[in-house]
């Protein structure tokens, strides 16, 4: 838990850290493929052709180290983090770019940030949401996300007649975007080798 004056503390540092990466991919990043194309529609985008995703060798941290601790501590970024999606933004560590689950799951925040009306308001609901809970619940948005990927990847697991998912294996859908690099300076706290899928 976070005591409501820290929150009110971090709240804009969160808020510019994640205009910041926003701004970052919109700049660097390419459109979506075709078939993320159709799973940002199905997690309801309206305009998932102003999507622009990211591949990189890490997810960043924020540079604040008050806020890089509080992130880590609710879970919300931590070094294991291998997606983020919020604003028109979607990062993916090149190691999760097959997992349609996660990236769903993200496009489901994107959607929500569409919803909020800006990327602004979704960080505040969000973060209030997740730091608010009582009992260390996740939060209605953080919620939808995950029901809504899971819902879908089971549905598409279950439609096949072998019963693995055809189309999202690591044959069929190569990563065509070259990773970049993340910004320099924002990769404080990163430990190779954990892999603690982003809150699933
Ligand atoms: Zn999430």
């Amino acid at each position: 838990m976070i005591d409501q004056k820290t929150f009110e503390q971090l709240l804009p540092l969160a808020v510019q850290w994640t205009k910041t990466q926003e701004e970052f991919v919109l700049k660097h990043g390419n459109p979506l493929s075709a078939r993320h194309l159709a799973d940002a529609k199905l997690a309801g985008v309206q305009h998932p052709a102003r999507i622009r995703v990211l591949a990189v060798d890490r997810i960043p941290l924020p540079e604040d180290s008050r806020l890089a601790e509080a992130s880590k501590r609710i879970g919300i970024i931590t070094e294991g983090t291998r997606c983020m999606g919020f604003g028109y933004a979607l990062i993916i560590r090149v190691d999760a770019w097959n997992d349609r689950e996660l990236i769903l799951h993200n496009l489901v925040h994107i959607a929500q940030s569409e919803r909020a009306g800006s990327l602004e308001q979704w960080v505040r609901e969000y973060l209030a949401d997740r730091t608010n809970c009582p009992k260390f619940t996740i939060g209605s948005l953080e919620e939808e996300a995950r029901r809504f990927a899971r819902e879908v990847c089971t549905a598409f697991v279950t439609a096949q007649p072998n019963g693995k998912g055809k189309g999202f294996g690591p044959n069929n859908n190569p990563a065509r975007v070259t990773p970049k690099p993340t910004p320099p300076g924002h990769h404080f706290g990163w430990q190779k080798g954990k892999h603690n899928p982003h809150r699933m």
